[in-house]
């Protein structure tokens, strides 16, 4: 009999296994790998100051810590090098950044993230950036596919993984248990992405699936460092480097397209000051939420059944601090927090139609 039986291996569901094995638990992973799943597109990206005005990202004093102290343990669990911290520079706009800058860097708040600011040109070499910029710190990307991979072996060498396409009407619940086929469970949380959007228990929550393309290119003079400026530029392990991301809630299918690519290459126009070549494209759908915020917790109807998901574009930074606050729920009694938690959007289920 296992304890949690969680559908979907991305981000979520792989960072999930490893917190509730480290508790002991016993665990079966069932997941249809798709190429175009979040996770396995994604640049992997985390990085503490985004946006135009360059904003402190959401809870960034509580996500960062986590994920800076997560990332490294779990790479030595699982013998494998996936976690690369590294700077991002980025390059202010126009001269209002710079004046921007220079009257919020007073506020301490900003102090663990900028490593230093320039107001001269820094990276002229490649980048137009007139104006200098500042260089932030506890950024860095996860290489996804590769936690993925590794993860998946330590779950297939323990009997606790299986690829095969959940159907949620084959379960069966029993007494205490569920059950699914030959597998008995008592716990059943899914981590399906967008695909909860199908699923009778969870099609109620607010879902706002994104869109996302990148292209690879390849420069002539490697950086070592991620530019970011209404595109990123992100030297990808010893591969070619990636450029994203666009950003459509209006779509047809998942895959790349000429009009994204065309959207990329204009904004990198903007950014970058060298010619290059274009090596790959890549799209994907982030399972991202109305209110920005992850969906977490438990079925308003059944207490054995939960959703951790709604990571939209910011898993790698979410993932690792909302799985521990999950499991502390599941196995501790925690209580879960507000902003985090489905009870939020009960409403939305009492007024589903019921057959
Ligand atoms: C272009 C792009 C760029 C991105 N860049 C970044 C970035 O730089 N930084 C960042 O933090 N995030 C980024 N993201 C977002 C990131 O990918 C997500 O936040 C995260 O990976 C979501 O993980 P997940 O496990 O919730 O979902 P998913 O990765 O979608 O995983 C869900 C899994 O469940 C499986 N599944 C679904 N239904 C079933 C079923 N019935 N039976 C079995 N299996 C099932 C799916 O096949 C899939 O394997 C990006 C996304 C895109 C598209």
């Amino acid at each position: 009999m296992y304890d949690y039986l969680i559908i979907g291996h991305g981000l979520a569901g792989a960072v999930l296994s490893q917190r509730l094995l480290e508790r002991g638990k016993k665990i079966m992973v069932l997941d249809q790998p798709q190429d175009n799943h979040s996770s396995a597109v994604a640049a992997g990206i985390f990085n503490p100051i985004t946006g135009r005005k360059m904003f402190k990202t959401w809870r960034a004093d509580e996500f960062f810590p986590e994920l800076l102290q997560f990332y490294p343990i779990f790479e030595q669990t699982l013998g494998a090098k996936f976690f690369h911290p590294m700077g991002v520079y980025r390059p202010y706009f126009a001269i209002e950044d710079q004046n921007d800058w220079e009257a919020k860097k007073a506020d301490t708040k900003f102090d663990s993230y900028i490593a230093h600011a320039s107001t001269t040109p820094i990276a002229a070499h490649q980048l137009h950036d007139p104006y200098g910029g500042l260089f932030l710190k506890q950024a860095g990307y996860v290489n996804i596919v590769k936690l993925l991979t590794a993860n998946k072996k330590r779950l297939t060498d323990k009997g606790s993984y299986q690829e095969a396409m959940f159907n949620e009407k084959e379960v069966v619940r029993d007494s205490d248990h569920f059950v699914y086929g030959v597998l008995k469970f008592k716990k059943l949380i899914f981590c399906n992405g967008v695909k909860a959007q199908q699923s009778d228990w969870f099609d109620w929550l607010p879902f706002h699936p994104v869109k996302g393309e990148m292209i690879d290119i390849a420069l002539e003079k490697r950086p070592d460092t991620i530019y970011n400026r209404g595109v990123f530029i992100l030297p990808f392990e010893n591969e070619s480097l990636r450029v994203g991301s666009t950003y459509h809630h209006q779509y047809d299918n998942m895959e790349p397209t000429e009009a994204g690519q065309n959207e990329l290459k204009q904004k990198l126009s903007g950014l970058l000051d060298e010619t290059y070549q274009v090596t790959g494209s890549r799209a994907g759908i982030r399972p991202a939420t109305k209110d920005r915020r992850p969906f977490i917790g438990k079925h308003p109807d059944n207490e054995h059944i939960y959703v951790f998901n709604g990571f939209g574009s910011k898993g790698v930074s979410l993932i690792p601090y909302c799985s521990k606050l999950f499991t502390a729920h599941l196995l501790d009694g925690e209580p879960l927090d507000a902003e985090l938690d489905i009870s939020r959007y009960y409403s939305h289920y009492s007024a589903k139609p019921k057959d």
